[in-house]
């Protein structure tokens, strides 16, 4: 999919550099649309429907440790991919490494069926530029006031505005990623990635148990379940995470923290601190504050494979903390 957006900007390249007041922030047409409605079915509505058809033949297949392990094996790498990789490095370029760790992380980050990794950048840097504001991709506080338009927007935040939205000009947003050779190369194949966190866990469960109930159990834990629950875990930030919660820092938009569910979203719950500071590679800012994104980045440093990782000093923390 993103390959195809990438051509079809960098077919405007040479007129938005001769005359800039063409440069577009945004583009929309019925191309895009359509991907994005595809997109939407595949990796929104498609896991929802086979969960739902496999819930009633979830006790004739095996499940134990095993299918435990697959389904945290894969949302290790698959949020890994997206917090780490996608979010701290690609977005917010809070850290430095080589390019077979880039490549492992955009790969990491596509099979979680989120978006390619320019898609993905740019509508998240989008997201920080006009944060609750309009233009914001994914905000839940435009909607109105009253209960039934909080819904509508908590809805809209999480999920239904992946269906049909503005998709930001990756020449604006992302000029940095779209040359970068490797990740252009990941992108083109984001399908085969998706694919490939669906069918790696299929294959080991039907080695494992020598049965296709065996594969079809891995295909449901380490691929549908696991795709479901990163998704959702990463769109309450979106969605919750900027109406409920707490807020350490003052902030232009209505970002919160929410600490009890950070091991389960790699620490990017710490999404206020995460405003405040969005160039922070940690995202807790204190060791007490669980942060697995942020370790995991510390675990590619003590091996000399992450470095110049981004992060603010204390004294630049208190100046700006309303709480502690
Ligand atoms: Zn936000
Ligand atoms: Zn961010």
């Amino acid at each position: 999919m993103n390959t195809k957006l990438v051509e079809l900007e960098l077919a405007d390249v040479e007129s938005i550099f001769t005359d800039k007041t063409k440069r577009k922030k945004v583009v929309e047409n019925s191309f895009l649309h359509g991907l994005q409605k595809r997109h939407f079915i595949l990796f929104q509505i498609l896991p929802l429907v086979v969960t739902l058809i496999a819930l009633p033949l979830m006790p004739y297949l095996p499940f134990g440790e095993f299918e435990l392990s697959l389904f945290v094996l894969f949302w290790l790498i698959t949020g890994l991919g997206v917090s780490s990789g996608y979010h701290r490095l690609f977005t917010h370029r809070s850290y430095k490494t080589h390019n077979a760790v880039q490549i492992i992380l955009a790969i990491g980050g596509a099979m979680a069926g989120q978006g390619g990794v320019i898609s993905w950048a740019a509508l998240h840097r989008r997201h920080h530029e006009l944060s609750d504001k309009p233009g914001d991709p994914h905000s839940p506080n435009l909607h109105g006031s009253g209960w039934r338009d909080r819904i509508r927007g908590l809805v809209h935040s999480h999920v239904t505005w992946m269906y049909k939205h503005e998709y930001p000009s990756v020449v604006h947003y992302v000029p940095d990623l779209i040359k970068n050779k490797n990740l252009i190369g990941v992108d083109r194949y984001y399908y085969l990635w998706v694919s490939l966190g669906l069918v790696l866990p299929t294959l080991l469960g039907g080695l494992y148990h020598w049965s296709l109930a065996g594969a079809l159990a891995g295909f449901l834990w380490g691929g549908v379940f696991r795709i479901l629950w990163v998704g959702h875990t990463i769109w309450s930030i979106n969605s919750f995470l900027h109406c409920f919660g707490s807020s350490r820092f003052e902030t232009e938009e209505h970002s919160h923290n929410f600490g009890a569910i950070a091991l389960l979203t790699f620490g990017e719950s710490w999404h206020n601190n995460h405003h405040a500071f969005p160039g922070s590679a940690s995202f807790g800012l204190e060791w007490y504050r669980l942060d697995p994104g942020y370790w995991f980045i510390q675990l590619l440093e003590v091996f000399h494979l992450a470095w110049d990782v981004k992060v603010p000093t204390k004294e630049r923390i208190q100046a700006r903390a309303i709480n502690s």
